[in-house]
């Protein structure tokens, strides 16, 4: 396995490190305390702006911009993916950009929906978000029971139901959301829609508390009679005859399995040092139990890295790791809870009183475990996988 990268991604890193350091983690911190988002008029998101971030992946009308957009390996994408964790992973999230639904719009989206949804973000004037309305209510991991009902008026579409959890969605330009054309039809009858921001029946939203990453919001919202037109369906009618919109909207997800994995071993190693430096700056390095548990963090860093990035070097030749996939987000996820658990261990007292980063870090990495499939779902895809059962 070759994990190396070119020189133009280690300075991407080397710049990462810096910026994290200046300006993530001290957001992450300032957003915890206050207990919600980074709001939407902060500096700090012109500065993301200023800095050429937000852009889409798209090259624009007849691939044009292609060339000034350098192609990262899946590999250096999970380095910076880690690095940029390691700092803060609510910030990450939070930064502006078309976000979770691009990959569907650019794997599925006509050539209209590109330019009408993904143009803007293309020299983005002022900071914009997109996201993706999947969960619901009473549809979480089992994504194919969502409820939310698109049904045909004339030759647009009505949407009614309720999302909730879904990431920056009250300052979203627009919304993909997952609906159903009949709900006892199961996947096949999904489809997805983009919803413009201020859409009449748009609205109820509401930042829900979270535990952690409190620096990006989490929204849930209702669909109360939403009229879009045809040309707001993704893909076109044509692209629904079998389930391809359940398929895509999964794609989605099984391509950022192991960015959360990285995104979970970043955060990790940010326990490890935390924990070294408070071991050394208490004069803790000469006891077997502090040295047991940084080297127990260590190893356990180390073994998720190596799952994580061989998800992503399959994924280079062009292999198949849906197995890997899976396994590098069950891994490094379970892996960051214990190593926050085990700095908690060693800070001691310090922990508990809640203004330690470790401590931070412990209620931030749950998510890891929940995200784009919980831990117990890659577990079951992994073993339908080996046993040729379908996904
Ligand atoms: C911080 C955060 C951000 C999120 N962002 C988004 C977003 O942007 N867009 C979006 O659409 N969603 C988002 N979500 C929602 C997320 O995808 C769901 O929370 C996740 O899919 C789990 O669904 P659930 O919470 O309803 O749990 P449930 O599906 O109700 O599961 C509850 C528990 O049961 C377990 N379980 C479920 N089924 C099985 C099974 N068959 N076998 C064994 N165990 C099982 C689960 O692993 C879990 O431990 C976000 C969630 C969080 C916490």
């Amino acid at each position: 396995m070759d994990f190396s990268v070119d020189s133009e991604t280690r300075q991407l890193i080397e710049q990462t490190r810096e910026l994290g350091e200046n300006e993530f983690r001290p957001a992450g911190i300032e957003a915890d305390r206050r207990g919600g988002p980074i709001p939407v008029g902060d500096l700090f998101f012109d500065r993301c702006i200023a800095r050429g971030d937000g852009r889409t992946r798209w090259t624009g009308p007849g691939g044009r911009r292609a060339a000034d957009r350098p192609k990262r390996t899946v590999v250096a994408s999970l380095l910076v993916a880690e690095e940029l964790a390691y700092w803060d992973r609510g910030v990450i999230n939070s930064t502006p950009g078309p976000g979770l639904p691009e990959g569907n719009v650019l794997g599925m989206g006509t050539d209209e929906q590109k330019e009408r949804f993904l143009g803007p973000f293309l020299e983005p004037d002022k900071p914009r978000w997109a996201c993706f309305g999947m969960t619901e209510p009473g549809a979480g991991s089992d994504a194919a029971a969502i409820r939310t009902l698109a049904k045909k008026d004339g030759d647009g579409w009505i949407l009614n139901g309720a999302k909730c959890f879904i990431g920056s969605a009250s300052r979203s330009d627009w919304i993909l959301v997952q609906a159903t054309v009949d709900p006892s039809k199961g996947r096949a009858a999904q489809r997805a829609y983009f919803v413009d921001k201020d859409t009449p029946g748009l609205g109820g939203f509401k930042i829900e508390r979270k535990m952690g990453l409190k620096a990006y919001e989490s929204t849930s919202f209702t669909l109360d009679n939403v009229r879009v037109p045809a040309s707001h369906l993704l893909g076109g009618e044509e692209r629904y005859q079998s389930s391809a919109g359940f398929k895509t909207a999964m794609k989605t997800f099984n391509a950022g399995r192991p960015q959360i994995a990285a995104n979970a071993v970043g955060m990790a190693r940010s326990a490890l040092d935390e924990s070294i430096r408070f071991a050394r700056e208490h004069d803790m390095l000469g006891d077997d139990r502090t040295r047991d548990r940084i080297e127990a963090i260590s190893r356990k860093v180390r073994k998720a890295r190596m799952v994580c990035l061989k998800a992503g070097w399959l994924a280079d030749l062009e292999r198949p790791n849906i197995i890997e996939a899976s396994m590098s987000k069950a891994i490094a996820a379970q892996i960051a809870q214990e190593a926050t658990t085990l700095g908690l261990e060693l800070v001691g007292t310090v922990g508990g009183r809640g203004d330690h980063l470790i401590e931070k870090l412990y209620r931030d990495v749950k998510a890891m475990d929940i995200v784009e499939g919980t831990g117990q779902i890659q577990r079951m895809i992994i073993a339908r996988t080996l046993v040729g059962l379908p996904r």
